[in-house]
């Protein structure tokens, strides 16, 4: 039934069953990291959730699965607090519900024309990494946003993780941890030999790799980083998201090479339509685009609500229609 023709005591019982059934996919998903529903069936039910939420506002709890951000942190390690908290971002599902988002954005800086940089949304998690003149001192998890796991020992085994930068720089930089689709088929080949059960997906095993309590265990399953946040813009002396990652890759960081500066819908569709086709093809997965303001200052004016970044947002890619062959396929990076 449309929101609009429901009671407020329908939308609340609806309300609460579907935070029971979100719940449950969470708890699978962030604490067990073997999901049993695919994303896509997860966002749809969170998108009527929050629907409901945003036709009787006073419905809205504390604990709602729409005001906070997914992860729990797993016993075991040690507690990281983040001093900038780690957010979720915005859905979208279609191109006019981007163009929405575009035109309000545009609409509450007040502007007529904006700078987007647009990258690849990678299928993997959120992690944090700190430096002190230039040493990498503490790596963590996002957790509930504010509260992460220290996965420092786990992170110091990943490659692409500089432990020196190329200079003295005191910094906390954020990106996606991810398990590269080779890397993936050859876990759960060996998942099979030893008649253990095979991740559900790369995001899944890559989350599952980096909550080990054994290092050596992390080292094994070749995971990737790709750097693309600080919470310390005024450090890095940078007033784009496009500046900052060079700065990044500068530094000695990994950052994904495909972002594009958009000026309009045009352009970011365009972006769109490319990256849908050369989806299957990268050596890792992607869930999707991320639209960002491209500068710093607008993104401070814009600024967040309790749980998603107002100056972001993701498309999300349809659900997939067929596995990947993974034999047949020549990646690139
Ligand atoms: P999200 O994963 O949809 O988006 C936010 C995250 O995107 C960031 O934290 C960051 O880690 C990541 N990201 C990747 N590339 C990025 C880039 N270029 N720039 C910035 N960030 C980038 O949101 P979420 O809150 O982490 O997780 C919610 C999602 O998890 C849901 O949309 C759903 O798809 C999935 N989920 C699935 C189940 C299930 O049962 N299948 C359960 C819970 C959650």
């Amino acid at each position: 039934k449309p929101v609009t023709e429901l009671t407020k005591s329908a939308a609340s019982s609806e309300a609460a069953s579907l935070r029971a059934q979100l719940d449950e996919w969470r708890q699978e998903y962030y604490v067990n990291d073997a999901p049993t529903v695919e994303d896509h069936t997860y966002d749809m039910v969170y998108q009527r959730l929050l629907d409901l939420e945003a036709a009787f506002p006073a419905i809205v709890t504390s604990d709602s699965p729409t005001q906070q951000v997914g992860d729990v942190t797993l016993p075991g390690f040690s507690k990281v607090s983040h001093a900038v908290p780690m957010l979720s971002m915005g859905d979208v599902f279609s191109i006019e519900e981007l163009s929405a988002f575009e035109a309000r954005t545009k609409q509450n800086l007040g502007q007529s024309e904006l700078d987007y940089n647009v990258e690849l949304k990678i299928d993997g998690l959120a992690i944090s990494l700190v430096y002190e003149n230039g040493i990498f001192v503490q790596g963590s998890t996002r957790g509930d946003g504010n509260i992460g796991e220290d996965i420092t020992a786990n992170l110091r085994t990943i490659k692409s993780i500089p432990k020196q930068l190329t200079e003295p720089l005191s910094i906390e930089v954020r990106g996606e941890c991810y398990m590269p689709k080779a890397a993936f088929a050859k876990l759960n080949e060996r998942q099979e030999a030893d008649g253990k059960a095979p991740f559900a997906n790369p995001r899944n095993a890559a989350a599952g790799s980096l909550r080990q309590l054994d290092p050596q265990v992390t080292a094994d399953r070749e995971l990737a980083t790709f750097i693309y946040y600080t919470a310390n813009f005024d450090d890095l002396g940078v007033a784009s998201q496009s500046d900052a990652l060079a700065r990044y890759e500068e530094l000695g960081f990994t950052i994904n090479p495909h972002y594009r500066v958009c000026h309009n819908m045009d352009d970011i569709a365009a972006y769109i339509d490319t990256y849908t086709d050369q989806r299957e093809t990268l050596s890792y997965g992607i869930d999707g685009i991320v639209v960002k303001v491209n500068s710093i200052a607008q993104q401070d004016e814009l600024g967040n609500t309790v749980k998603v970044p107002r100056w972001e947002i993701a498309y999300k890619f349809p659900p997939d229609e067929q596995q990947t062959v993974i034999q047949d396929i020549e990646w690139t990076v």
